[in-house]
């Protein structure tokens, strides 16, 4: 019988699991903790479960500790890692530092479907989903490599979140959970590419998480371009589905406008931006667009940037520009996979 992943299971399942193996609930409880709060690496050390349970958990569990295959460190203090996930696959993890505190930018897909022009990972094939596990280790192992406690957790790496629903919104239930990583809903944001029916689905969750569009471009015409989803999903119906998720769970949303030179970022495109998010409680991030080698697009001048978000702050949007983190090493999502494909042992 093959091992399950012990970082697959919410605390409800797990002590469902738990209960199965014939023990009291409680214990999953203390494995929890053991888990995501001694960030332990081995059942061996969470030395107040008997040793009989803990024999029961290595004959039915992994504990799933991922391998550091690289890691790339800027002078801004990001790092970006390359994660072996143990089945011959390789993902991305990208660790920034803000006056905040630390935020981390996860995959949620090996591969991605979507194929965004302007993203190093289009061009990587999708070969699956993350599990639950899987994406909650990519946090324990950076806090474990580390040393530092992450505050903020991004759903903005390899990967369409919406893409792979529930095992997203399963590893939200772990890293919220005050029991397991204790990261505040409001610290945690998915980014969507605009997958419509999932926006409604996830208006219905009782998780106040911030909701980030990618939106990128303010006509059909130039979104497809950038962005194949938006032929399933136009921009109207988007702005459709964003207006009745504000409704139901009156929680700002976040739109992401990656600007790209001469294609997007000209006025123009910043007044059809603020007729489309008039009203709306909402901010956008302006995005300098990262270079991707043979890359269609290129980074717009600051000068247009600046313009840009002026224009909309004094129309009413408010609007900020992502500082650019790590731009001394492959931070964009898809660049150290890319360029180091040779660590991608099976596919
Ligand atoms: S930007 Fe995101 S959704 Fe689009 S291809 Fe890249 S990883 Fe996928």
């Amino acid at each position: 019988m093959e091992k399950k992943n012990i970082k697959d299971y919410d605390l409800e399942e797990l002590k469902q699991e738990i209960e199965n193996l014939g023990e009291k609930k409680f214990r999953a409880e203390q494995i929890f903790k053991w888990l995501y709060q001694e960030k332990v690496k081995s059942f061996d050390e969470m030395t107040n479960i008997s040793l009989d349970l803990r024999e029961k958990l290595k004959e039915n569990y992994t504990i799933c500790n991922f391998n550091i295959l690289k890691k790339q460190e800027s002078k801004d203090g990001t790092i970006k890692y390359l994660f072996d996930v143990l089945d011959g696959n390789a993902i991305e993890t990208v660790l920034m530092s803000y006056h905040h505190g630390y935020s981390i930018c996860v995959s949620s897909q090996i591969g991605c479907k979507m194929g965004c022009k302007f993203c190093a990972s289009t061009g990587i094939e999708f070969s699956r989903n993350l599990s639950s596990g899987e994406i909650v280790e990519q946090i324990l192992a950076v806090e474990q490599d580390t040393g530092i406690r992450i505050s903020n957790v991004v759903f903005m790496g390899i990967g369409e979140p919406l893409d792979n629903y529930d095992n997203v919104i399963n590893a939200i239930h772990i890293i919220n959970n005050q029991k397991g990583l204790n990261i505040g809903a409001r610290h945690i944001s998915i980014s969507t590419s605009g997958l419509i029916p999932k926006i409604y689905k996830l208006a219905e969750e009782n998780i106040p998480c911030t909701l980030s569009i990618s939106l990128h471009a303010t006509t059909n015409e130039k979104r497809s371009e950038m962005m194949p989803v938006n032929n399933t999903y136009p921009i109207e119906e988007l702005i459709k589905a964003c207006k009745e998720y504000l409704e139901q769970t009156n929680r700002r949303i976040s739109f992401e406008y990656a600007l790209a030179k001469d294609n997007n970022d000209n006025i123009e495109d910043a007044k059809r931006l603020v007729k489309l998010l008039k009203g709306m409680l909402c901010h956008v991030n302006l995005i300098p667009i990262n270079k991707i080698e043979n890359g269609k697009f290129k980074k717009s001048s600051n000068e247009n940037i600046i313009r840009f978000r002026d224009y909309l702050n004094e129309h009413g949007i408010v609007a900020t520009i992502r500082r650019e983190l790590g731009s001394d090493i492959d931070a964009a999502c898809g660049q150290l996979r890319r360029k180091n494909s040779h660590l991608k042992m099976k596919s």
